[in-house]
């Protein structure tokens, strides 16, 4: 972060009025106070954080960004909602990033992650014919137009083993209470979030474009997503007109439960602690529903981290930041996890695959002897079937 004192600046109109023009003006208002430096968390880990305010002034100076600050950004949104000025700042750091593209000043290895979704369909290097690896030992059949629901897994829990056991236990959970779902198999997409997280926008627009064609084509209405990062993107990115209607599955466990067509009869004696993910909570104001279907299970006592809702701090994998390193020490999910052990939680409880995966990693280097599970892994061990979806 440090920047040379005697670097020579020049002030690049043009750059200014692109960034202008990809925000519709949305930079303009901010005066800089500095609270979403305040705000950011990597004030909490480093001596000298990301300068949201100055990468800002910067942007309005007609700076491009050099030192790569603009990847450091989570798009949490925690400085958002303390904004005095309204400014979609996380978007702010995405178009900055989109415009690094354009003038090819990316870091190294992003750019395979890129490829990797354009030839395989996903961010994780693996082959489309290992989408459905996560399904052994589940019971799932291919999405049919009449099914109440397709169950859009999503990459990160088709491929990643530790994933590819909420997918399963999500699953279970489903065939538990009697919903006709079917999933896309191999030909499931990846939604795009990766693209939206790196700031290549324009990529973006090829893949929904080529993903509004395929659901149309296999009658697809009601979408539930295991990731509040498909959910936020099939949500809030994809046009509204042909009738898809997405939800996370915590909303669609929490509908099952009111409408008594899932039922959690045994006791599952625990302490539990919600993490929100930031693309469930402060993205899309989902804060209910994954504490209704933890608080419908006969024996969890649900505990609150005193950084909750609106204020939780996030885990550090949103904004493409899952495709770059951080150094062990500087990880949010190092403080996440000790804000749950404070709680004298047994479990703590969170409903998003690069949460968990966050989560876990910091879970193993404080040496806690806490679990991490899905909500849809609570779900599943209070159904008797947790066994089987692991
Ligand atoms: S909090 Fe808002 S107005 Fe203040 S510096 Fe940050 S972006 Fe600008
Ligand atoms: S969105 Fe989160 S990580 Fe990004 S600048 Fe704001 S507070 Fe920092």
């Amino acid at each position: 972060m440090k920047r040379a004192t005697d670097e020579a600046i020049t002030l690049d109109d043009a750059y200014w009025e692109r960034l202008m023009a990809a925000t519709d003006g949305a930079i303009a208002p901010c005066f800089q106070c500095g609270v979403c430096t305040a705000a950011c968390p990597w004030g909490l880990l480093q001596d000298e954080p990301a300068n949201v305010r100055q990468i800002l002034r910067r942007a309005q100076l007609g700076i491009p960004e050099s030192d790569g600050a603009i990847w450091w950004c989570a798009t949490c949104r925690a400085c958002e909602v303390m904004c005095p000025r309204g400014v979609p700042i996380a978007e702010v750091m995405l178009t900055l990033r989109n415009l690094a593209w354009q003038d090819g000043a990316v870091p190294k290895g992003l750019s395979s992650v890129l490829w990797s979704l354009h030839w395989d369909g996903n961010p994780w290097r693996r082959p489309p014919s290992q989408r459905e690896a996560w399904t052994k030992g589940a019971e799932v059949k291919p999405f049919e137009p009449t099914d109440e629901i397709l169950y859009y897994v999503g990459c990160t829990p088709s491929y990643d083993n530790r994933s590819q056991k909420v997918a399963r236990a999500l699953a279970g959970v489903l065939n538990a209470a009697g919903v006709s779902f079917g999933t896309l198999g191999e030909r499931e997409p990846c939604c795009g979030d990766a693209a939206y997280g790196l700031g290549q926008h324009d990529y973006l627009r090829q893949i929904i474009a080529a993903n509004v064609k395929l659901f149309a084509e296999a009658g697809v209405g009601t979408l539930v997503a295991v990731s509040p990062h498909c959910y936020d993107m099939f949500l809030n990115h994809y046009p509204r007109e042909n009738g898809l209607q997405p939800l996370h599955y915590t909303q669609y466990l929490a509908q099952l439960i009111d409408e008594e067509r899932l039922r959690f009869q045994e006791p599952l004696e625990a302490k539990v602690t919600f993490h929100d993910a930031c693309y469930l909570g402060r993205r899309n104001d989902v804060y209910d529903p994954p504490r209704q279907v933890l608080a419908a299970i006969p024996g969890v006592t649900l505990v609150e981290m005193p950084r909750n809702r609106e204020d939780a701090l996030c885990c550090g994998g949103g904004g493409g930041r899952m495709w770059m390193e951080t150094a062990a020490e500087e990880r949010f999910a190092n403080l996440r996890v000790a804000d749950a052990a404070e709680t004298g939680a047994d479990i703590l409880a969170t409903a998003c695959p690069h949460c968990i995966a966050c989560l876990e990693d910091s879970l193993k280097l404080a040496g806690s002897p806490m679990r991490v599970m899905d909500v849809a892994e609570v779900a599943a061990a209070a159904l008797g079937i947790g066994r089987s979806a692991q």
